[in-house]
């Protein structure tokens, strides 16, 4: 983070208002172009703003354009932007940030995760749904706020829809015993769709990645014919900045979005 002056600070909130306001113009109009070559609703799509790497600043700009999705990376990152922006005092925000967790998540980093974010991305493997699990299980019982005593965290379940070696997500095979898995457990975590990050692909290509979210759709499909408790895909969390439009046409609900909206990083 920029160890900022206070006035440095406000003007760079200004500044990051006249920049964020167009590119945020932008982008919705093109959501709304890509649902209506899909024949879907604007309302089917949220957008999801991935601020990782970018100052808490930056946040609070887009939240006062209206963007309520944030999406971050990295755990220590999430819990500080949580603190600096989830509970506003003084001025205070429209209202706090609703965060998203979409990078790779290891078992001991779930205690900064679990609780700050409405939806966790990034779910591959069943060591990491027990650890979501007993962490839930924690801060149901040592929560000193309601909201946490009756904690469900909701998930996404990454899959690795083009089977590349070094990347995230589970193998498509591996995707009914993660599902089976969250279903047996009572309830900690609720499972509310799949997620997929398509093998890089020329950018100008949008045909060439097309299918990989095809894939990710039809996996949901088949598993939506397998009734599981704690078990609901109705999202679709896929298409980034090159390729949010070829997401929406195969039916994406969630995009996830950073170099178009807040720039490089
Ligand atoms: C960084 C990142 C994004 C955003 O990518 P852009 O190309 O900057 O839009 C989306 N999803 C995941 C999982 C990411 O890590």
């Amino acid at each position: 983070m920029n160890p900022n002056s206070d006035a440095e600070a406000s003007t760079s909130l200004a500044a990051w208002s006249s920049r964020l306001g167009p590119a945020l113009q932008t982008l919705r109009q093109g959501i709304h172009e890509a649902c209506r070559s899909a024949g879907r609703s604007d309302s089917d799509v949220r957008l999801v703003a991935v601020s990782k790497k970018q100052p808490a600043v930056a946040v609070a700009a887009a939240l006062r354009l209206g963007q309520q999705d944030f999406g971050e990376n990295y755990a220590q990152e999430l819990r500080d932007k949580h603190a600096e922006l989830g509970h506003p005092a003084g001025d205070p925000l429209p209202s706090p940030p609703r965060w998203h967790f979409i990078g790779p998540l290891q078992r001991n980093k779930v205690n900064l995760v679990v609780g700050r974010v409405a939806l966790i991305h990034s779910v591959d493997n069943l060591a990491l749904v027990a650890a979501l699990g007993e962490r839930v299980n924690r801060l149901r019982q040592t929560a000193p706020e309601l909201t946490l005593a009756t904690l469900v965290q909701d998930c996404l379940v990454q899959v690795n829809v083009g089977d590349e070696a070094q990347k995230s997500g589970c193998h498509p095979a591996e995707l009914p015993a993660i599902l089976d898995a969250i279903a047996a457990q009572s309830g900690q975590l609720v499972c509310r769709g799949l997620m997929c990050i398509p093998p890089a692909v020329d950018s100008a290509d949008l045909a060439a990645v097309r299918p990989y979210f095809a894939q990710l759709r039809r996996l949901r499909d088949e598993q939506q014919a397998v009734r599981r408790a704690h078990v609901e895909l109705s999202e679709l969390s896929m298409g980034m900045s090159q390729d949010y439009a070829a997401a929406i046409a195969e039916g994406a609900t969630l995009i996830r979005v950073g170099t178009a909206l807040f720039g490089a990083r």
